[in-house]
């Protein structure tokens, strides 16, 4: 017996030093080693790259990723496990940090970002409660107030941190709800569920806001038909005229209009709601009003476009995505609320975590904040990136794809084969098609589909596809400042040789 423990031991000392970061001499080797192998291979593989993607199909990776979980799993060096990355995932990846890879809200991450990454997963702490984040806890709230300042937002404001746009928006109307039904009908929905009126319970947003809000809607136990859908007009921003017009129809038939998502900045247009009038006509109406600025926010560092944001001061609450336009590693995001008591919603005392004596002790715990329990210090990236890249060069960094995205617009009027939506995007999402005369509309939506797909299985360039008014159109995502306009007279060619080729393909049949 004492024999056997004896020999673990030292088969314990053998193996698992090398595993862990630590000040032993092995500890130090195994992660310079291990470090010094992921930059070269990063490195390799980027000097590789010519395309944004390798065009490879699904069921392709599919097979090569399958072929890698066969492998065998007896322990390896990890220079061999990278290659075998390399083969099989690194090679069938989107290549974010393309120039000419413009479909998605998806950003090439800023290096200071990625060096905080690796710092914020070597330390792990967890922002949950005080003893499990000593500093990171107070740097992510000092993030908070920036964040509030650049906002505007009152004295009461608070915020945190959060895994992105989703989650913000959910939380945002997860308090609506539960504050109104405190405040209309004293009823504590996080003590006894919801009321016996939820059905009649609505939310209000326009019919181009993010899908998240209807999620939300489901899984809040309301159902997504509580969300109201308000008319965009010409701009694709909600049009207040039918939002006054539905507010009232919902009153006169007994229905409880409670919370009112703006969108700042749509993910297909980029277009912002009205939100200053927004603000007022939620005050006079006794409702939440949430701004779901997941995209738009960035434009707090714009000097060129800030203006946008009138109005969102007045919020309620506002969802902010960093992993967007601020250009950070996913995931990356934020909640702020203009009255942080209505944290209690969110609120629950666990006695091995944040017990109701630290509280009244001032010992902060962040837990109390967040649907979240263990969370990563995503905070970290921002600060680490505003400090290095510093703010004045971020500014410039953001205004420079306003004017791409407004030359790709400028470049779409002038080409005949070429039809846009919006003529001065209002972010930097730039929407078209291909156009061909004497083509129906409904060959031309079929052939966008093809043209969309193809670009992405050649690889060569990579662009996204939505409708508009049921049509297809294409969309850019110009968040790359590296991005010129001769990457997008090149996308544009192709698109074009593309269209063409549909195009004799139906004319052989006719
Ligand atoms: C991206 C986006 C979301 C969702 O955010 P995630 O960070 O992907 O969860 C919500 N709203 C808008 C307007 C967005 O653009």
């Amino acid at each position: 017996m004492h024999v056997k423990s004896k020999t673990l031991q030292e088969d314990n000392d053998q193996s698992f030093e090398d595993l862990f970061f630590h000040s032993g001499q092995s500890g130090i080797k195994a992660f310079e080693e291990m470090m010094e192998a992921v930059t070269n291979q990063l490195i390799d593989f980027q000097m590789e790259q010519t395309k944004p993607y390798n065009g490879k199909s699904p069921a392709e990776v599919k097979q090569e990723v399958e072929a890698l979980k066969q492998a065998s799993c007896k322990g390896d060096h990890l220079p061999h496990f990278l290659k075998e990355l390399d083969q099989s995932v690194m090679n069938h990846s989107i290549h974010v940090n393309h120039r000419q890879a413009v479909g998605h809200l998806h950003c090439p991450p800023l290096l200071p970002g990625v060096a905080a990454e690796l710092i914020l997963s070597v330390f792990n702490q967890s922002m949950d409660s005080w003893d499990q984040s000593p500093a990171a806890g107070f740097v992510e709230e000092k993030m908070i107030h920036w964040l509030i300042d650049q906002f505007q937002l009152g004295e009461q404001s608070d915020g945190v941190f959060s895994s992105g746009g989703t989650q913000s928006n959910y939380m945002g109307l997860l308090l609506a709800r539960d504050y109104y039904c405190e405040r209309e009908f004293g009823h504590d929905v996080q003590k006894e569920g919801l009321p016996s009126h939820s059905s009649r319970l609505k939310i209000l947003c326009s019919k181009e806001a993010h899908f998240t809000v209807k999620k939300s809607a489901a899984q809040l136990g309301l159902g997504e038909e509580a969300v109201v859908l308000i008319e965009t007009d010409e701009d694709h921003r909600m049009c207040f005229t039918d939002l006054k017009t539905k507010v009232k129809h919902l009153k006169n038939n007994g229905d409880l209009p409670f919370a009112l998502v703006g969108t700042c900045g749509t993910t297909d247009f980029g277009s912002i709601d009205p939100l200053k009038e927004l603000a007022d006509f939620s005050k006079e109406n006794n409702l939440w009003f949430h701004v779901d600025a997941a995209y738009g926010g960035a434009l707090i560092l714009s000097h060129s476009h800030r203006e946008k944001l009138k109005g969102i001061q007045e919020a309620n609450s506002i969802t902010v995505d960093f992993h967007k336009l601020f250009y950070q590693p996913i995931s990356c995001g934020a909640f702020l609320i203009n009255d942080q008591s209505c944290f209690k919603y969110l609120n629950h005392h666990a006695d091995y975590l944040n017990p109701k004596e630290d509280e009244e002790e001032g010992i902060p715990h962040l837990v109390n904040k967040t649907v979240a329990t263990s969370r990563r210090f995503d905070a970290l990236k921002l600060w680490t990136s505003l400090r290095v890249v510093g703010i004045e060069r971020f500014q410039k960094m953001i205004d420079h794809t306003f004017v791409i995205a407004q030359q790709a617009a400028d470049e779409i009027e002038a080409v005949k084969e070429l039809e846009g939506v919006n003529r001065n995007p209002e972010l930097n999402t730039v929407l078209f098609r291909f156009t061909a005369e004497e083509i129906s509309k409904s060959e031309l939506n079929q052939m966008n589909r093809v043209i969309q797909q193809k670009l992405l299985y050649e690889g060569a360039a990579f662009a996204a596809k939505t409708k508009v008014n049921n049509d297809v159109y294409l969309k850019l995502t110009l968040l790359n400042p590296r991005t010129s306009l001769s990457d997008i007279k090149a996308i544009f060619k192709r698109i074009i040789e593309l269209g063409i080729q549909e195009v004799d393909k139906r004319r052989v049949l006719i």
